[in-house]
């Protein structure tokens, strides 16, 4: 199964990735991980990516379809995978299409999920993760432990440095300007399928389900 989630930042394109890797035992390749890595290895590519992500500007897309393409390129992914957060853009979209090309591949389905924008911003200014164990919280619907630790291994929470209100609304409105005309892109090629995030996780996982089951 070769999937896109497509949604703007705290549509929940993670958490339903990862529940997606179990299912069906594919990779999840997400761009937004892929360079906070390279930016806490202080590599050249993180060091210039930075300044975007911080602000909640877009990379370019030469260094991002660089690292999808050499991603997509790993045996892992010869029976599929699951990209969130990528393509953002249509030129990355477009890339996307010819390096899948190259692989004697195509996509079976972009999903894409819809969340009211004051509801990613309570998702996001909420969210918090395990600085040790990585697990993830919201302060109001998942919360830590009373001291703000950890439940699984007592670790320090940390918050996202974009994860701030004034960066969010600039995502968000980079979402609505770059992202988003990918709908109808994705609509002309007959693979998007629209789902509605607002609700409970297991609730859009099995909408998921149903939509991937029809391809
Ligand atoms: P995410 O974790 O998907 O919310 O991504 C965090 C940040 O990484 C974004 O705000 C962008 O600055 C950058 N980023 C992630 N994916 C892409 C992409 N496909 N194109 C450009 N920038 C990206």
């Amino acid at each position: 199964m070769k999937i896109v989630l497509l949604g703007p930042p705290g549509a929940g394109k993670g958490t339903q990735a990862a529940m997606l890797v179990t299912a069906f035992n594919i990779p999840q390749i997400s761009t937004g991980d892929m360079l906070r890595a390279a930016v806490q290895d202080q590599s050249p590519m993180g060091i210039k990516a930075k300044e975007s992500m911080d602000s909640g500007a877009l990379v370019s897309d030469d260094v991002v379809v660089g690292i999808v393409r050499e991603r997509l390129q790993q045996d892992d992914c010869e029976r599929g995978f699951i990209l969130d957060g990528f393509p953002r853009t249509q030129p990355q979209a477009d890339a996307l299409k010819h390096v899948l090309a190259g692989l004697d591949k195509e996509l079976d389905s972009v999903i894409s999920l819809q969340v009211e924008t004051e509801a990613l911003v309570e998702r996001l200014t909420g969210r918090r993760t395990c600085a040790d164990c990585g697990k993830g919280y919201h302060l109001r619907y998942d919360p830590p432990a009373s001291d703000g630790s950890c439940l699984s291994c007592g670790g320090q929470l940390i918050q996202r440095d974009d994860d701030v209100e004034e960066t969010i609304r600039n995502r968000m409105q980079v979402y609505h300007q770059q992202t988003a005309p990918l709908e109808d892109y994705y609509t002309k090629e007959g693979l998007l399928v629209s789902v509605d995030g607002m609700g409970e996780i297991n609730s859009v996982r099995d909408q998921i389900s149903t939509a991937l089951q029809a391809v």
